[in-house]
């Protein structure tokens, strides 16, 4: 009964686990942990799918010569095994297919955005701002009406602004903002999203349902708004959040935008918080090592005990 216990545990990590995590406000003090807790639950339901794969397949090893399988386990038994197995072995699957094609996707439309930006970018500086920004490597400045600051990720990533946006903030508020877009590509956030992003693209309705993507997305720009506010400063960065709300971001996504009314306000509003207690901090990594370790060693130790005691029979 080990193949089930393992697709137990992770429907448990796939279903209410996101859920619950995914409408909490706490984490948005201690965004890196909750991080960490969320990557923590994603591995361990696949480390439990594939646990149930691998245990259904082990008693098919097991089994003594001449003994009939179904005899052994009993019709109810055979069935459950054969259920687990196909659905690992379609989960497995359908993740890697779709991982594959995100991937691939998400590095082509990298690579046309980086050389149209590459192409269109103006050379030219108009202001002492304009010319220091432009003398720094990566950064790219549009011409166009419309103001926008987001990176291209990846090996040779450009962060892009727009004249719209340089004429409407400080230099302290460029500054800022500068600093946010290079914390994402420092931090290859968008590494960490693309993999919730193929959990959601596989599976939409479990572990990474609409929700708990939304979520995790907003971690990670609270986690650069930290880094930010630390070379920058909290006022020149809250001003350029609420000047930039609604402007395209490089880890929202295809297309996507930061909603103005929701999470660009809970951006502004933590800014002026006071920083959280480490307790909690710690206590979230506690809540992920659990969450990875504990299940999964609770269920794997018998289930390897057991194997062993098989082979060496
Ligand atoms: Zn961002």
């Amino acid at each position: 009964m080990t193949a089930v216990w393992f697709a137990a545990l992770a429907l448990l990590l796939a279903g209410p686990g996101p859920a619950l995590l995914a409408r909490a406000r706490w984490t948005w003090q201690v965004p890196r942990a909750a991080l960490v807790l969320w990557q923590a639950i994603a591995l361990g339901a696949v480390l439990a799918t594939l646990g149930a794969g691998l245990a259904s397949l082990s008693l098919l090893f097991t089994e003594e010569p001449g003994f009939p399988f179904l005899e052994r386990h009993g019709p109810v038994q055979t069935t459950l095994i054969g259920l687990t197995s196909t659905f690992v072995a379609v989960v497995t699957v359908r993740f890697w297919v779709v991982a594959t094609l995100v991937g691939i996707r998400t590095r082509r439309r990298r690579n046309r955005h980086r050389d149209m930006v590459d192409l269109l970018h103006r050379k030219e500086s108009t202001s002492e701002v304009d010319a220091a920004l432009l003398a720094e490597t990566g950064v790219r400045v549009l011409t166009g009406p419309g103001r926008v600051a987001y990176c291209v990720p990846g090996v040779h990533s450009r962060v892009v602004v727009s004249d719209a946006m340089l004429a409407s903030l400080t230099p302290e508020e460029v500054r800022a903002v500068l600093a946010h877009e290079r914390a994402h590509l420092r931090a290859r956030h968008d590494l960490v999203l693309e993999g919730f992003t193929a959990l959601h693209a596989a599976f939409p309705r479990v572990v990474s349902s609409q929700a708990a993507l939304d979520s995790v997305r907003l971690l990670v720009e609270m986690l650069a708004d930290d880094s930010a506010r630390r070379r920058a400063g909290s006022l020149p960065l809250a001003r350029a959040l609420v000047a930039l709300a609604g402007q395209p971001d490089c880890t929202s996504g295809e297309g996507a935008e930061m909603p103005v009314g929701s999470a660009a306000l809970a951006r502004v509003r933590r800014l002026a918080a006071r920083p959280a207690r480490r307790g909690l901090s710690l206590a979230t990594y506690v809540a992920a090592v659990l969450v990875l370790g504990g299940p999964t060693l609770a269920v794997a130790v018998p289930w390897l005990q057991a194997s062993y005691r098989a082979l060496v029979r």
